[in-house]
């Protein structure tokens, strides 16, 4: 019998420690605050704000949105995050890509402050986690090994296959499996044998941006299965795994929607509480 890891039920008690954070910082008068950019019209992004926004108020972290338009310069940009990076009030800013495409997305990414850079996507960040001294992981990786730990799943001396090496996913999915000492391969559009390297997996991550793509024939007996993927389709929103034929094989599934999903709103908040408490020189 497989089990199906509830992503909500898991994101909701990371949102009960972050709001109960927030209440101690509050009574230490300190507020917890998140900066939101928002470039232009697309739909996708705007929801994700607006969740994002509705996720803070819950918590007690004052959000402010910056909804731009679409014809916003990259110095109008830039001036914004360097007003943001000197605001007191604010802890975390977070930038949603992507970007209108004049828009240069890494100088972007470069000019928020590293302390606010709640996404971790900041170059300075990103080298962190690669040697395991780490503030803040991306939302997305950090929700998984969350989900993980709370299912009680040890990743140490496990087969680890990611599939994809996204900077925001794969890559840092990657690192934080080796970090809890897992055999970690990470496997892209140019690898050989992936059906093999999956059916080796104990621990596999699907991030790979196609709907059904890891199939019953690619997982082996009692694996763990996380599917990143989210697809909206004719009968509703489905993963990068085909759910129904793996779950038949796995020991833990991840389902979509109600997996991975929900814990990366709750990842963002709980790295925006860490950024208040370093920058309040707090401990953790
Ligand atoms: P991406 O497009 O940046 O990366 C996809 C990766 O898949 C690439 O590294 C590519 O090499 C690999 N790939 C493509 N075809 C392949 C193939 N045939 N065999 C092996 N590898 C192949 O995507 P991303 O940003 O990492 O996102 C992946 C998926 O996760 C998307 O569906 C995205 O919508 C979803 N996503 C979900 C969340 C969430 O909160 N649940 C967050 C981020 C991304």
């Amino acid at each position: 019998m497989t089990e199906i890891i509830d992503g909500k039920a898991v994101a909701a008690a990371v949102k009960e420690r972050v709001k109960q954070g927030v209440l101690e910082l509050n009574e230490k008068g300190i507020t917890v605050g998140l900066a939101v950019i928002i470039v232009g019209e697309d739909p996708a992004s705007k929801v994700y704000v607006a969740n994002k926004k509705k996720a803070c108020e819950a918590l007690g972290i004052i959000s402010e949105e910056y909804a731009l338009p679409e014809s916003t310069t990259q110095e109008e940009l830039l001036a914004l995050i360097a007003e943001l990076n000197r605001k007191k009030s604010i802890n975390g800013i977070l930038c949603q890509l992507p970007l209108p495409a004049h828009l240069d997305e890494k100088q972007v990414i470069n000019a928020i402050l590293p302390e606010k850079d709640v996404d971790a996507f900041h170059p300075q960040n990103v080298g962190r986690i690669m040697i395991g001294d780490f503030d803040f992981v991306p939302c997305t990786p950090a929700g998984i090994m969350e989900m993980l730990e709370a299912s009680n799943i040890d990743v140490c001396g496990k087969t680890c296959v990611v599939i994809g090496r996204s900077n925001i996913v794969g890559k840092p999915m990657g690192m934080l499996l080796l970090h809890k000492n897992g055999t970690v391969t990470i496997c892209h559009s140019k690898t050989r044998n992936l059906k093999e390297i999956c059916l080796g997996a104990d621990i596999l991550v699907a991030a790979v941006g196609k709907p059904k793509f890891v199939t019953a024939d690619m997982v082996k007996e009692g694996a763990v299965v996380i599917d990143v993927g989210i697809h909206r389709g004719e009968n509703g929103l489905c993963g990068d795994v085909d759910f129904e034929n793996v779950s038949k094989k796995t020991s833990f599934i991840t389902p979509v929607p109600g997996g991975v999903g929900p814990m990366t709103i709750a990842m963002l908040m709980q790295n925006t509480l860490t950024a208040a408490k370093k920058q309040n020189a707090l401990p953790e």
